[in-house]
């Protein structure tokens, strides 16, 4: 790609798609720099999509379900083919590492494989005798045209979530990617296209999500909203959703507790720590935002996890050897910064980073580093704010109840882990712990198999696993009478 390629905006029906606003820059946050510029959707760009996603919906619902998955098999075979581009661009555009990007878009692809093979197995309820002679069953239906918004941090995870069940569900989507990384998405929807899938089944519209994000939510044609981004905005959408009442599921912040107990496997727990905090510059919205440890094994757990925050490369997503890149902006690194530096002056110990690297070379990009705060208090920013960036607070608690406690005191309930060998405690902090999933001895690594949602302000219904469909499609009961 050269230097300020402008694009269309929009993928509808299809072909691209001129939008009507103005072109909003696409900065490379490894250097600042703006490298392209897409047009943004208006909402007559938007009011385009939804009436293009309802043409295609009839034709499209009307195949049997294997066959839209065989369809859409086929084309993730073909985005796999070009994993190598879309790698390239994910990294220019977000920032992360092109390991991490490698690691994403294989994972997306994985996401729509998943629901491709379930596209065979499909079953529903039956029930036999409810009278003498009568029966019931229940009928799916798809939900029509679905508004998929996605925020830049996984931007093809983050879609293919929606978008895998959706499909095979048998509804039409139309997608709207953060406006800071619509490229790599843009270039996804054009591969399923390429690769056999029916054009307006998936379009694409770019742009802000106060003008295009908006007009998909009150557009009156759009029957379900899925939405990944913060709490606030997610507020919002759900209070639009309820004109119409519009189906909605939404995946929010979190702030994600780790609880290490005294006889946990201390290098596995500090490893899994590092990953879970540090992985994508910390912008994920599972990742480990506060970690509780007990007091007896402290010392050891904390200078483990500074000493591997303190090795770790950082440097361009594209260079060799980076383990972790830029932040996605400068704002976020801005805000990131006064929470760290809010919380220290409440009180608690900077072990390491807690500044940009003083690298001349990665003096433009928008770099962090690995930062490790400990025992702030429990009521600073650290604690009670999500913390969207290479940050992490570690508390020492003296028992499994104050663990549990201080996990629990948090307005999210999103991910959570608990690394213990005694079998007993670890039933009890899966049952007492309040979030939507808790990892024991393992790394925050999310399947497809299980459902996932957040608790508390962190969401409202589930993605992932059988129970996505549920979210996709009407159900009604029938009766058959003697
Ligand atoms: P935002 O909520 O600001 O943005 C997310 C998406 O919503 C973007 O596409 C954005 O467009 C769009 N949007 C913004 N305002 C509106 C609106 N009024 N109506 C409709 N759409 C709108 O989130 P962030 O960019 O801050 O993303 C990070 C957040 O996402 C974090 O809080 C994180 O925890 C959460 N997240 C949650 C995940 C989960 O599964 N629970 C996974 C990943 C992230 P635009 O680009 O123009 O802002």
């Amino acid at each position: 790609m050269t230097t300020n390629v402008v694009y269309a905006g929009s993928y509808i029906s299809g072909a691209e798609h001129a939008n009507g606003g103005d072109p909003l820059p696409v900065v490379n946050p490894a250097d600042g720099r703006e490298f392209a510029g897409v047009a943004a959707a208006t909402a007559d760009d938007v009011d385009a999509a939804v009436e293009a996603a309802a043409r295609a919906f009839d034709e499209w619902s009307a195949l049997a379900v294997s066959k839209r998955g065989e369809i859409l098999g086929r084309a993730a075979h073909h985005v796999e083919q070009h994993l190598d581009e879309l790698v390239g661009l994910l990294t220019r555009e977000q920032g992360k590492t092109l390991r991490d990007s490698r690691i994403e878009l294989t994972k997306a692809v994985d996401t729509l494989m998943h629901y491709v093979g379930l596209s065979k197995s499909l079953r529903g309820a039956h029930t036999p005798g409810l009278d003498p002679g009568v029966e019931g069953y229940v009928l799916r239906r798809p939900l029509g045209v679905v508004g998929a918004i996605v925020p830049w941090n996984f931007p093809t995870t983050l879609l293919c979530n929606k978008l895998a069940p959706a499909l095979v569900a048998g509804n039409a989507v139309v997608a709207k990617p953060a406006a800071t990384t619509p490229l790599t998405t843009l270039r996804f929807a054009e591969l399923l296209a390429e690769g056999g899938l029916p054009a307006g089944v998936f379009n694409v519209v770019t742009g802000n999500g106060s003008v295009a994000g908006e007009a998909l939510v009150t557009h009156p044609r759009v029957r379900k909203i899925a939405f990944t981004g913060s709490t606030p905005v997610g507020e919002r959408i759900m209070a639009q959703c309820a004109s119409g009442v519009k189906r909605v599921t939404l995946e929010l912040g979190g702030s994600d507790p780790m609880i290490i107990c005294d006889d946990a496997d201390l290098t596995a727990a500090a490893s899994a720590a590092s990953m879970g905090r540090f992985y994508n510059c910390g912008q994920a919205c599972l990742a480990i935002k506060r970690v509780y440890v007990f007091e007896s094994v402290a010392d050891e757990v904390i200078e483990s996890i500074a000493a591997k925050a303190r090795r770790l490369k950082v440097g361009r997503g594209d260079a060799e050897g980076t383990q972790m890149g830029p932040m996605h902006t400068s704002g976020g690194r801005a805000e990131l910064a006064e929470q760290v530096s809010r919380t220290l002056d409440r009180g608690g110990e900077l072990l390491c980073g807690g500044a940009q690297p003083d690298d001349p070379d990665l003096a433009d990009g928008f770099f962090y580093q690995p930062t490790v705060v400990v025992d702030p208090p429990h009521d600073s920013p650290m604690a009670t704010e999500e913390v969207f960036g290479p940050a992490l607070p570690i508390w020492r608690v003296a028992d499994f109840d104050e663990a549990i406690e201080r996990a629990n005191a948090s307005q999210f309930g999103l991910g959570s882990s608990l690394w213990t060998r005694d079998l007993k405690r670890a039933r009890e902090g899966a049952a007492r712990i309040d979030a939507g999933y808790t990892w024991i001895n393992s790394r925050t690594k999310v399947y497809d198999e299980l459902p996932f949602g957040g608790w508390k302000s962190s969401g409202y219904g589930k993605e992932h696993g059988e129970e996505a469909f549920d979210y996709y499609t009407e159900t009604k009961s029938v009766v058959i009478g003697a």
